[in-house]
């Protein structure tokens, strides 16, 4: 049986858990955040109560499709408990009630009962989208996503990025929602978990859930996440609350009515409809401000607050109005929210005043839709399309979006077509992609995994082989979009190439490729030109090194016009020049023989320019005693062979076909030829894996032609996962161009793995 996301999230539960009681002996009871009712949290919604729900906000809805879903839902996770030791289709059951009480279509409702069967039971995304269809697929999966996300500081979660995050990976609102209904009700039952676990997820709902909640301005699911998780957080400052609450509940009911009486009789005077309600505040908001003012419970005020809710803009100035010729108002308290929005779209008047009894209490007056939108946020378009009514979305820019679909909303009469346009690309110059362990960043669109590897650090992209996107193996020159999960493959033996340039989209991937490139090629130069110079300097008892630093070798740079010692080992590490000219200058400099003619020197140069190793190993420029066999492969005269520049300690020369040689730096690979060996075509063997893409074939074969490759022979393969594996033989150069084309190919999008095929090998 596989375990419940739940129970995992208490991580390492065993069964004996899964029976634990809670220590709370009353019974549970859980209020809907949209109704207000009361049931016990142990009351499992059927299909029934769920479809009636959602009949009441969208009457052409998709029962059935919704049906299927529960009953796909309760066989996928039948015999998996909740910790509380109710069936495991409790919880989805609740949540999809809870989203088809606020008014969203059928695809949330069916995302909502299936919201944990990829995580819990045998099903995967795949299967929801061939029975659910793509939209109801989508959803699961961004939820599925939201869930593998960890937070690792308060800052992180708490800032602008939450909402942008959450939106941007989901493209689709309704997938923070769905997650919002799924974290509610698991707030509801967290009685059932261990103590510790109880507390690390009250944490988490504070930190980030209700903040989220409260961006999207869902209103009522805020209060509620913020309730439970104070319960849990601050139990004796929950206890206290809770108890002076119900201890005064008389006193403040009658003030309560009283107070309401008054708005109404004044409401009436003056012709002006609407709805008045009073209530006392929500505790962690009571909480809070006990905190916030240092004061004993006691003697706290706006503890009340009341809410005037009427029918348009007018009436609001005008109630407010009313109301201050009423009750003095407290100075400062008086806030419009009408003409400047909160920045999550909330609007209202605010206003303390001081109420017939001497107590303050605080007012709000608002419309009809300021009210909806203040309660249910972004949800509040569900609640409100089938009571014929157009909301009045100001100019909020933070809401801009939102503005934007309910003016689609207008133009497309089909709710189909307005339900895809929800799905929406919020940042379209941005893209936010995820570490493996939830972390957000942010990128530019069109940024690769390279441009990804370079962001979290240098060394990452520095030794970047390739990445894994949302699980599969991707080229890093791929394109990431947005809500991508990133995972970085390194390998230490790789580092930056000259063509990762044409990959990266940042500047900050840019300049650490360029920088990498210039040190390294120069530390690279330097250390093969300093030895290069030194076993020069031994044949002709020259030391070198001491040379270099008693300043006797300082003497040649300005023959040669270098600045320091570094040019000098670098100019000789590059080729610039040879190590015999540069030590016989050297020698007459420092020791004059009047004899010398300068001819000499250049035939010498010449002749150094291919020297042959006593093994008979070829290599331009390069002295034959630099010259190491690996002793992986242990070529010997015939084998196809390769060299690689090392760092310090030469050139080591292995076999064409030795495996070391894939994972060896492209850029340091030098051409190296038995002596008398005729350079000849080099057959080989190159096996691409790659995605099914229009134009991957063209690609490939374009490099070739670029890279003066012949191709002898080419096998396709495809497989059913939309992937194919081609099977090239070649004719290369050598080794080296072999090796380098390699690279090049990894570099082609879509493609996914290159290696040397095994036909030539041995
Ligand atoms: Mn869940």
């Amino acid at each position: 049986m596989n375990q419940p996301s739940e129970q995992k999230e208490s991580a390492g539960c065993s069964s004996e858990e899964i029976k634990a009681s809670p220590e709370s002996s009353s019974p549970i009871m859980v209020v809907s955040p949209v109704t207000g009712q009361s049931h016990p949290a142990a009351w499992i919604p059927t299909a029934d109560d769920i479809a009636a729900q959602l009949v009441q906000h969208c009457p052409d809805a998709d029962i059935d499709m919704v049906r299927r879903a529960y009953d796909y839902a309760s066989a996928g996770h039948a015999g998996q408990l909740r910790l509380s030791g109710d069936p495991y289709i409790m919880h989805p059951a609740s949540v999809a009630l809870t989203l088809a009480q606020m008014g969203f279509d059928e695809h949330t409702v069916a995302a909502g009962l299936l919201h944990d069967t990829v995580e819990d039971t045998d099903s995967s995304i795949d299967e929801l989208d061939e029975l659910f269809g793509e939209q109801v697929a989508d959803i699961v999966d961004g939820v599925t996503k939201i869930n593998m996300m960890t937070f690792e500081t308060k800052e992180e979660a708490q800032s602008e990025n939450i909402r942008k995050m959450i939106l941007s990976m989901a493209h689709d609102i309704r997938v923070p929602l769905v997650k919002l209904a799924d974290r509610l009700h698991n707030m509801s039952t967290l009685d059932f978990q261990k103590p510790h676990k109880r507390q690390r997820i009250a944490q988490e709902t504070m930190d980030i859930y209700a903040p989220l909640a409260n961006r999207l301005g869902l209103h009522l699911f805020k209060q509620k996440l913020e309730d439970y998780s104070f319960r849990y957080l601050h139990p004796d400052a929950y206890a206290e609350i809770t108890k002076w609450l119900e201890d005064n509940q008389i006193v403040e009911r009658q003030l309560i009515s009283k107070v309401i009486g008054k708005i109404k009789a004044i409401m009436d005077e003056n012709g002006i409809e609407g709805r008045v309600f009073g209530r006392i505040k929500q505790t962690y908001s009571i909480y809070r401000k006990m905190v916030a003012q240092k004061t004993p419970l006691d003697e706290m005020h706006d503890i009340i607050a009341f809410r005037v809710i009427v029918r348009d803009l007018k009436d609001c100035y005008a109630m407010l109005g009313l109301v201050h010729v009423l009750w003095k108002p407290v100075p400062g308290r008086f806030k419009d929210y009408i003409s400047m929005p909160k920045a999550n779209g909330y609007q209202s008047l605010h206003t303390t005043v001081i109420g017939p009894e001497g107590e303050r209490i605080e007012i709000q007056i608002r419309t009809e839709e300021m009210n909806n939108m203040a309660e249910h946020g972004v949800a509040a378009h569900w609640m409100y399309k089938e009571r014929d009514h157009t909301i009045a979305v100001q100019d909020m820019p933070q809401f801009q979006w939102l503005r934007d679909l309910m003016q689609r909303q207008r133009d497309e009469s089909d709710s189909k077509e307005f339900m895809n346009s929800l799905r929406m690309d919020l940042f379209n110059d941005e893209i936010y992609v995820f570490t493996p362990r939830g972390a957000v960043k942010q990128l530019p669109k069109g940024a690769t995994p390279l441009d990804f590897a370079f962001l979290i650090h240098t060394d990452i992209g520095s030794h970047c082989v390739g990445a894994k996107i949302n699980g599969k193996l991707q080229p890093i020159a791929s394109e990431l979009k947005n809500g991508d999960m990133v995972e970085i493959i390194t390998d230490k033996n790789r580092h930056p190439h000259r063509d990762w340039l044409k990959i990266v989209k940042t500047s900050k991937a840019r300049s650490r490729i360029q920088h990498y490139l210039r040190t390294e090629e120069r530390i690279a130069a330097i250390a093969l030109g300093k030895e290069m110079l030194e076993k020069e300097g031994r044949k002709n008892d020259f030391n070198v090194i001491k040379a270099s630093k008693d300043g006797r070798l300082q003497i040649v740079l300005p023959e040669f016009s270098l600045p320091g010692i570094d040019d000098l080992f670098a100019a000789v590490g590059i080729g610039k020049l040879t190590p015999k000219k540069v030590i016989a200058r050297l020698l007459a400099v420092l020791h004059p023989k009047p004899e010398q003619d300068s001819g000499t020197e250049e035939r010498t140069a010449k002749n150094e320019d291919a020297q042959k190793h006593q093994d008979g190993i070829f290599i331009k420029g390069l002295d034959d005693s630099l010259i190491h066999f690996a002793k992986c492969c242990k070529p010997v005269p015939g084998d196809q062979i390769v060299g690689f520049i090392s760092r310090g300690r030469g050139v080591i020369v292995h076999t064409a076909s030795c495996p070391h040689v894939q994972n060896l730096e492209s850029e340091r690979l030098i051409s190296v030829y038995w002596n008398n060996e005729e350079s000849k075509p080099f057959p080989a063997e190159i096996i691409i894996t790659g995605n099914n893409e229009m134009g991957l074939l063209a690609k490939i074969s374009m490099l070739f032609l670029q890279e003066s490759i012949n191709i002898n022979a080419l096998q396709i393969k495809s497989s059913i996962d939309g992937k194919s594996q081609m099977d090239f033989t070649v004719e290369v150069r050598d080794a080296v161009h072999l090796y380098q084309t390699i690279d090049k190919l990894r570099m082609i999008e879509n493609v996914l793995e290159v290696r040397r095929g095994a036909a030539d090998m041995g």
